[in-house]
């Protein structure tokens, strides 16, 4: 048997190289493309924002690019805006175990946020610097957008059915009427601001401190039970894409979410973040910082977002979320679904042990390694381990991960059990 004739038999073998190239070019292609717009107008300069739209999964491997997108509206001062939009994507991506693949990251991100918003609100209290700021937190891999947010910056989805939906949660103590159960139960005050003859006026507050919000970054002036943990949402979008508006409540103070997205729709990112605060100031005058940030997430194919097809436009937005299609078919038949919206995660509880699991503490090189800050200790310091012995709180034993003495006072102030910063800052 000569040569021509075994490779005629057999199919020539592919180099494993060449395997994971094919692979990747594959999954490129499926890749959407980011467009971004962004526009501004300032009041009291309160208002900022985070693009980041060149990170890495794998440092130095363009293939696991990740896009993070943030609006931090800050009260009292400026400083704690800024300095979450300095250190929050660190702090969470560090909260992120190392040589994971991309859906064990996918998935893990829920958490590494909370860990990173709390971790976050513990060093900058640290300073000792008295504002506070809202935090809307947006991270873009492939069709897969999670949203973190804390305060009443929103982020909405325009989904290329024209159905428009809500990511985040409003933590108005006006609005929110779970929030303001937790806040009273773990002794906080609510109630409007009394004038002359006892008349009330104004939003309801929590007191001490006169804050509307029931959850911010900072604050320290305000009783701890003003968490700095999360809502979170995980969707998925259908690979026909969608539009993300990232705004202040200069914004939705003015507009609703449905106006907002209507607002815009059809014109490039840029153009379209322009136009959003435009209406906004033409519905309301300027009585607010407004920040607003515009995100298509693009099919490869095209170049801009493919205009939303509103055929079949109904009302039920909770349709959208209604699991994976029943009707396989349509689903499978129309890669473009109008509908095509996958919810992957939501989880807005205040209590740190519901959001940081119950996994057993993970050793680090025979350390035990913080769940909220990372920071290592050695396993006779460790207290707070959930099989309990090691430490008796107030109420009753902590069934989260590993914590180091000052997350777990963070922990137990939150919660209204301890004081809080002025412990925690000694
Ligand atoms: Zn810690």
């Amino acid at each position: 048997m000569n040569r021509t004739q075994v490779s005629g038999m057999r199919p020539p073998l592919v180099p494993l190289a060449t395997l994971i190239g094919r692979e990747l070019r594959n999954e490129k292609v499926e890749i959407p493309s980011i467009k971004y717009g962004q526009a501004a107008l300032a009041k009291k300069g309160e208002d900022y924002f985070l693009i980041r739209s060149d990170c890495e999964r794998i440092p130095g491997n363009p293939a696991s690019s990740f896009s993070v997108f943030g609006i931090f509206d800050g009260h009292n001062g400026i400083s704690a805006a800024i300095f979450a939009k300095e250190n929050l994507l660190h702090n969470v991506m560090t909260a992120i175990p190392q040589d994971i693949g991309r859906e064990e990251w996918l998935q893990s991100l829920p958490r590494a946020l909370v860990a990173g918003f709390v971790k976050t609100d513990i060093e900058f209290q640290q300073r000792g610097e008295t504002s506070g700021t809202t935090v809307t937190f947006v991270v873009i891999d492939g069709w897969t957008v999670t949203v973190a947010s804390v305060g009443d910056s929103r982020c909405i989805l325009d989904t290329h059915g024209g159905v428009v939906c809500l990511l985040t949660v409003d933590h108005r103590l006006e609005e929110n009427a779970e929030e303001r159960e937790r806040v009273t139960a773990s002794g906080g005050e609510v109630g409007r601001l009394n004038v002359y003859g006892g008349t009330q006026v104004g939003p309801l507050r929590c007191w001490p401190g006169g804050l509307c919000l029931s959850r911010s970054i900072g604050d320290m002036d305000v009783g701890e039970y003003i968490v700095p943990i999360p809502h979170v949402k995980q969707v998925k979008l259908s690979n026909a894409g969608g539009r993300l508006i990232i705004a202040s409540d200069g914004i939705w103070d003015a507009l609703s979410s449905e106006m907002a997205a209507k607002s815009c729709r059809g014109l490039p990112a840029e153009l379209a973040a322009k136009l959003v605060v435009k209406e906004a100031l033409r519905s309301r005058g300027l009585k607010d910082d407004t920040t607003c940030l515009v995100v298509d997430i693009i099919p490869p194919e095209y170049s801009v977002l493919p205009p939303t097809s509103m055929k079949k436009q109904n009302k039920l937005s909770s349709f959208i979320f209604g699991k994976v299609s029943q009707n396989s078919t349509s689903k499978s038949t129309s890669k473009r679904s109008s509908v095509g919206v996958v919810e992957l995660f939501e989880e807005g509880s205040a209590i740190l042990a519901e959001r940081l699991g119950k996994d057993f503490p993970r050793t680090y090189s025979g350390l035990f390694r913080c769940a909220v800050c990372q920071v290592d200790q050695p396993p006779n310091e460790r207290f707070s381990v959930n099989s309990g012995p090691f430490f008796t709180p107030p109420s009753k034993a902590w069934e989260g991960p590993f914590l180091c003495t000052n997350c777990q006072m963070k922990k137990d102030a939150m919660e209204g059990k301890r004081p809080g910063r002025r412990t925690v800052s000694t």
